[in-house]
């Protein structure tokens, strides 16, 4: 094996080991070699029922495949985990536990391989012109990152129900975790997606400061969504963020820069209209994604729904996350319940009205509801008392896609 430059050295991760499962399947010419890594029962039957369905389906959408061969390699651990990364003809994916990998991760798993197949076009041959050719010796920084990821991950679940791996509930459940995790993060109000873009080599991957900024992968995939539904519309359904993606990659070439001008003129092109607005107030700007994403769903023939969470915390707006035995508070909202009441990240809640909660917060305060509700909280190793507010209208909502026709 001998790599042609540093770059394709660098990007050809390997995995030595005399414990990998490997199947090869040779799709539409090409063969991918499928590496199990861990332990792991593969029902290899079912995994390439779907896998051949979604590839097939991607290589039709820009007609060919750039490599002879494609590795899959997949680490599975013993834990929780998941995460996943493109390369030179190949992507390593993470996902855990072992035991949920063909059950309750099944989707994730096959979510994570469509997005990082994806990724095979656009990122490793079609990429914003900061990172062509990347410079191994420095950050490389981008506001391109809602094309980057947000196209990529708004594809890689597209591309899964148009194949018809994914039912059309399946992908609606996709699209209410994107929704819920747009509404849930007070970055939306702060910080644009494309800034947040060029923050992502400082915090990008981490927490960070609550609310200072949004996500490439998020607000990326949503303005992705509607994007593709204003071509759709303006093209009456004969063109869509596909056709975009497709004349943006040239198979002649091995990379093919672009920039957010060359990438908005391309949008318009195909679909005869301007982007201009689209762009100011939901990529470049902080407006509201609410109308947008409305818009967009309906010319799917679909809507999404607000609806009151059924947990009590959210209500309040804030959440919790169990550390160690103890109830932490995880976030926030701002001018919630919750927030006016004083309550911050961090505190760790130790008593509902005087009696101690074991895992069973929600069920006490959903049982004072009606009631003055007294929270018992550690902050910083000090005992202190907070009084919490009734919810009003600022709190942690749930999302459902609905088809227009079967509204409920
Ligand atoms: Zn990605």
């Amino acid at each position: 094996l001998i790599a042609k430059n540093f770059d394709e050295l660098f990007d050809s991760p390997f995995i030595a080991s005399d414990s990998v499962q490997e199947q090869i399947k040779n799709i539409e010419g090409v063969s991918f070699h499928f590496c199990f890594q861990g332990s792991i029962q593969i029902d290899w039957d079912k995994l390439f029922d779907d896998f051949e369905q979604f590839i097939q389906y991607q290589i039709s959408l820009f007609r060919g495949f750039p490599h002879k061969s494609f590795y899959f390699l997949f680490q599975i651990t013993p834990y929780s985990a998941y995460h996943g990364v493109e390369h030179h003809e190949s992507t390593v994916i993470l996902l855990g536990p072992s035991y949920n990998v063909f059950s309750s991760l099944y989707n994730e798993l096959l979510g994570v391989s469509s997005h990082e197949l994806y990724h095979v076009w656009n990122v490793k041959g079609i990429r914003p012109e900061d990172m062509v050719p990347y410079n191994f010796s420095a950050e490389n920084y981008t506001h391109l990152g809602y094309v980057t990821e947000g196209v990529t991950t708004y594809m890689g679940d597209r591309i899964l129900y148009e194949s018809n791996v994914f039912t059309e509930q399946q992908y609606f459940k996709e699209l209410s975790t994107l929704l819920s995790r747009h509404f849930h993060n007070d970055g939306r109000l702060h910080y644009s997606v494309a800034n947040s873009s060029w923050d992502t080599w400082l915090d990008g991957y981490t927490p960070g400061i609550p609310g200072r900024k949004v996500s490439i992968y998020v607000e990326g995939a949503l303005s992705a969504l509607v994007c593709d539904a204003a071509i759709r519309k303006n093209t009456n359904y004969k063109s869509s963020l596909h056709d975009v993606m497709r004349v943006l990659y040239d198979p002649k070439k091995r990379v093919i820069a672009y920039n957010a001008d060359s990438y908005k003129h391309l949008l318009e092109e195909i679909s005869g209209v301007d982007f201009t607005s689209i762009f100011n107030s939901i990529i470049y700007g902080k407006e509201d994604f609410g109308p947008f994403i409305q818009e967009a769903l309906q010319v799917f023939g679909w809507q999404f729904k607000e609806l009151t969470s059924k947990k009590s915390t959210w209500n309040f707006g804030f959440k919790t996350q169990l550390k160690n035995g103890f109830q932490h508070v995880l976030s926030v909202l701002d001018n919630s319940a919750a927030h006016l009441s004083g309550l911050v990240e961090g505190d760790e809640i130790i008593a509902v009205n005087g009696v101690k909660i074991q895992q069973n917060l929600e069920q006490w305060l959903s049982y004072y509801a009606s009631q003055k509700i007294t929270l018992t909280i550690f902050r910083n190793h000090n005992i202190c008392e907070i009084e919490l507010l009734k919810p009003n209208e600022n709190q942690f909502y749930e999302y459902k896609i609905l088809t227009l026709s079967n509204e409920k």
